[in-house]
């Protein structure tokens, strides 16, 4: 099996561009959607969902009014000022520590699951999805990304699909660190910009630490050629190849735009052909 993870410094350099299209062309593919707290993927492949799971991240207090004799000092040893003067936990303000739970003298806290979210395997054109979705405000976005690898394998497994692409969050916390562990290598979609450059040496520098492979694609190259070229000396220097350099084009804001891939978009178009190359090199070449 084959796992590509694609990421980027920060979020708008480009990357569900790549991904919805290598999406497209690969048929028999397990896409994994791990930008779980801003996902947007689902968008353009609209997927169709076969099979639904809570996402059960955590823990919050829950106060049994039964036992409860309204001694305080749950409200008093509460760090996250979580619980009310009249005794109600405020789930979101709720840590899940259970100190709570221990200090209470009539044992009438105990701590109960939250539920933070959902995931879902879905059917794609070229295969089947696993999303996610993160209610708003909830956090564990770190562990909701091993569930969806783990779906993703385990979909993989059962269908008899050998390649699993990894849509992974931008930045370099907690979620893209997740989205790291046992994957073949990551793209790392990266923009000429000083902050564009910036963004690619930390999460270079992410990948060197956990000893993934890194390979760098250039999104809208031609807007800064200096920096482009900056970014090439940079990957050159660290041995790092650079897969692919997608010029600016219109096109691809108006596929978007009209929630289609590019390769769908227009397949005929000089982008769709350099996809079509770069997915050729992610699948086929061992
Ligand atoms: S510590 Fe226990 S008994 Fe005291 S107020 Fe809190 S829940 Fe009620
Ligand atoms: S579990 Fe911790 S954070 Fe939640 S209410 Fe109890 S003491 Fe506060």
């Amino acid at each position: 099996m084959k796992e590509v993870l694609v990421i980027s410094g920060k979020g708008g350099t480009g990357k569900t561009t790549l991904v919805s299209s290598l999406s497209n062309l690969k048929n028999g593919i397990v896409v994994a959607d791990c930008d779980v707290d801003a996902p947007d993927l689902h968008l353009v492949l609209r997927p169709k969902v076969r099979e639904e799971f809570e996402f059960r991240g955590g823990e919050f207090a829950y106060i049994d009014r039964k036992y409860c004799k309204m001694c305080g000092i749950c409200v008093s040893v509460c760090q996250f000022d979580a619980i009310s003067k009249d005794y109600i936990v405020d789930t979101f303000s709720c840590e899940g520590c259970g100190v709570c739970e221990w200090n209470c003298p009539e044992g009438a806290i105990h701590m109960k699951e939250k539920v933070q979210g959902k995931y879902f395997i879905s059917d794609i054109e070229t295969g089947k999805m696993v999303h996610a979705e993160l209610y708003p405000g909830e956090e564990n976005s770190g562990k909701l990304v091993s569930e969806v690898k783990k779906l993703a394998r385990e979909v993989a497994t059962k269908e008899g699909i050998e390649n699993i692409l990894i849509d992974g969050a931008p930045g370099i916390g907690c979620p893209v660190i997740a989205s790291l562990s046992n994957v073949d290598f990551a793209i790392i979609v990266s923009e000429p910009t000083v902050s564009g450059i910036h963004d690619l040496e930390r999460v270079i520098s992410l990948c060197e630490f956990f000893k993934v492979k890194a390979k760098v694609v250039i999104n809208k190259f031609d807007l800064n050629e200096s920096k482009t070229e900056e970014i090439e000396k940079f990957c050159n220097k660290k041995n790092i190849p650079v897969l692919a350099k997608i010029p600016f084009s219109l096109e691809v804001v108006e596929a978007l735009r009209q929630g289609l891939s590019v390769v769908e978009y227009k397949p005929n178009n000089g982008i769709s052909k350099m996809f079509e190359e770069l997915s050729f090199k992610l699948w086929e070449e061992r």
